[in-house]
């Protein structure tokens, strides 16, 4: 039986005031579901030490949204792995659709910061989605398996049980539009024959969440499919009460 787990990507969202009172509002709604479940929160790379500072010693863990490649040096605006896990991380997110979409990231450099997260003993969240188009075109398999595969290539096995996988079709992300449990059950089915012609015994271990407008009154029955672990979660995430209530579901 695989864990659930439930990552909150608060996205470019929160203040020093507003994250202290989700923050809380996390940790005291959160019932005692750590026998089955585990929680995050992934935040932009300034709030880290807040995340630090007020989830110490709770259930909840932290990450980053993204990382560089690089150690350290000439690279303006990057965070290196070594500064996500200074304060705490213990999560990265790879290859959210936002990042590929907006700042170009290619399979190959997201397979390599999952590379790097690993190595710097960060859990990477590798996101995989096909757009509308690609779905529309019959493409949904063909995308999901490249991005995939590009990661598959370049983690050693004996490194792959500590990856999450996430599920994120675009065109669901933050408009509202979820896909049917069904679609995404196949996807995630899909997802974990892939890795299991690397590692079978990995593919029967690893978490595959689901992401795209996941909210309160459809996560039960997401979360009820066979290969659905958890949930990446946009805009619910910044709501206490809605992020509890699907770490609950
Ligand atoms: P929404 O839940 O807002 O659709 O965002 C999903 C997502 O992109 C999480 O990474």
């Amino acid at each position: 039986m695989r864990r659930k787990l439930v990552i909150g990507n608060w996205k470019m969202n929160g203040n020093r005031a507003a994250n202290a009172a989700l923050l809380s509002g996390i940790v005291s709604g959160l019932k005692d579901v750590n026998d089955r479940a585990d929680c995050a929160v992934c935040v932009p790379a300034p709030y880290l030490a807040q995340c630090e500072q007020e989830l110490n010693a709770t259930p909840v863990a932290w990450g980053g949204q993204d990382l560089s490649i690089h150690a350290s040096g000439a690279y303006t605006g990057e965070v290196a792995a070594a500064m996500l896990t200074d304060f705490g991380s213990k999560y990265v997110l790879v290859g959210h659709s936002e990042r590929r979409a907006y700042h170009g990231e290619t399979n190959e450099l997201v397979a390599q910061k999952a590379v790097v997260a690993l190595a710097a003993g960060l859990t990477p969240v590798i996101c995989v989605g096909e757009t509308l188009d690609d779905r529309e075109a019959g493409n949904t398999e063909t995308v999901i398996c490249a991005q995939l595969q590009a990661a598959l290539d370049v983690i050693p096995v004996d490194q792959l049980d500590k990856v999450v996988l996430a599920y994120e079709p675009v065109w669901a992300i933050g408009t509202g539009k979820t896909a049917t449990p069904q679609m995404a059950q196949e996807a995630h089915f899909f997802l974990r024959g892939c890795v299991a012609k690397k590692s079978e015994q990995v593919a029967a271990k690893i978490q595959i969440l689901y992401g795209g407008s996941m909210k309160p009154d459809n996560a039960v029955e997401l979360l009820a499919q066979a290969d659905i672990d958890g949930g990446l979660i946009g805009g619910a995430a910044l709501k206490a009460a809605d992020f509890l209530a699907i770490i609950h579901a």
